[in-house]
């Protein structure tokens, strides 16, 4: 097993270096249908720069030059990113908030949206789960996650970025059956070709740009490899998690049958010390949001891996919202509930359940302010938090 790590610097071919360390493309062929799936979860503020959350035009318009290069007139980049209505988001958006719909357009790329559907049903872990056709008819599958943090699954790399191939319905059941368990099956069940994580920028405390939590760093790397677990370790390690710190890896390599140690793997170009830099992670979600504005007596905690990623965007922000007109106001023992795990402490003055999955899991909260919704909508969850009773 070999992994490349280089050092990005600009037009100087280095994603080719380390392609060629790997020898990531030594199997495509003139002509085959080649699927390049990015990591871009979700378009942000036009007034934040996607760094460390997407994958960057710089990686996607080299790649896409290396391919047309080989021959390659099939490509298609495809991902399934966040659909919020409300909150206009959608995978097109994502995309040009990414910089990446240029990126395809430049070099005649077809750009699939996975959330529109043809999809391939597979079975994981007793559960029927949509996967994008697109995965299982192309002849080579590139893999471009982004090196970063995640607050559900401590890092978010190449396996958790298969996340991105399934429908919003199957999403959904990643969470409720166990998110890291569910990453390890479904990477069992895709081939990747070949594996790039862009370190170009990597970010602490993610996933979510525009959290205060969260911060972007520049790293300029580029890891390459052909395969996914071996990739992703070193991805981890360069964050400062080994395998065992990460649930979803662990459970990927007992997966597969194999103990893999990082001394087991070649790496090639730097070395892992040289580019070690650790980044925090954080199952933080809310509750600093409410604790930046001054807001005291409100408690959220964080909802865990059982909350889906569209309940956690719009929790974000219509909590944010909210605590831009709560600014210093004090509450009396408040409890938000949020997710399937959550439960309010004994002593709760007023409980909130926000999303159809904290509501269920706490019926017998007759009186708790509720919003309803599969994820609910951000100006409600807003709403809702407005009618409580502050007490100064
Ligand atoms: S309410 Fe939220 S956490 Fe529950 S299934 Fe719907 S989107 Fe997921």
């Amino acid at each position: 097993m070999q992994v490349a790590i280089v050092k990005y610097q600009e037009e100087k071919q280095t994603l080719r270096k380390a392609i060629e360390m790997c020898e990531g493309l030594k199997d495509l062929k003139r002509g085959d249908r080649v699927l390049v799936k990015p990591n871009v979860v979700a378009a942000g503020s036009r007034k934040i720069p996607p760094h460390g959350m997407t994958t960057s035009p710089e990686v996607m318009t080299e790649l896409l030059s290396i391919l047309k290069d080989l021959g390659c007139d099939r490509i298609t980049i495809g991902e399934g990113a966040i659909v919020l209505k409300e909150l206009k988001l959608d995978t097109n958006r994502a995309m040009v908030w990414s910089g990446l719909q240029p990126v395809a357009e430049r070099f005649g790329a077809r750009v699939c949206d996975f959330n529109e559907g043809n999809f391939e049903e597979i079975e994981l872990l007793g559960n029927e789960i949509e996967v994008s056709k697109e995965v299982f008819e192309t002849d080579f599958f590139i893999n471009v996650p982004v090196l970063k943090t995640h607050n559900q699954s401590v890092v978010s790399l190449a396996l958790k970025n298969l996340k991105g191939c399934l429908s919003f319905k199957s999403k959904k059941k990643f969470h409720k059956m166990g998110l890291d368990d569910m990453i390890a099956h479904l990477g069992r069940r895709i081939p990747n070709h070949l594996v790039i994580i862009d370190g170009i920028y990597a970010l602490e405390r993610g996933p979510l740009l525009g959290s205060s939590l969260t911060v972007p760093h520049r790293f300029d790397l580029i890891v390459a490899g052909t395969d996914i677990l071996a990739v992703d370790m070193v991805g981890a390690e360069i964050l400062g998690y080994s395998i065992d710190d990460v649930p979803h890896l662990k459970r990927y390599g007992e997966l597969s049958g194999r103990e893999v140690r990082l001394e087991d793997i070649e790496i090639l170009g730097e070395r892992l010390e040289d580019v070690r830099q650790p980044l925090e992670w954080t199952l933080a979600w809310s509750q600093h949001i409410l604790d930046e504005a001054g807001i005291t007596g409100i408690h959220f905690p964080a909802p865990g891996i059982s909350l889906c990623s569209g309940c956690g965007y719009t929790l974000f922000v219509g909590c944010a919202n909210f605590a831009l007109n709560a600014k210093g106001r004090k509450f009396d023992k408040v409890y938000i509930c949020a997710g399937k795990d959550i439960e309010p402490r004994a002593d709760a003055k007023d409980v909130v359940l926000l999303g159809q999955c904290a509501i269920e899991k706490n019926r017998e909260y007759k009186d708790a302010l509720k919003v309803k919704g599969c994820p609910p909508k951000s100006g409600e969850v807003t709403k809702c938090l407005e009618q409580l009773r502050a007490i100064g």
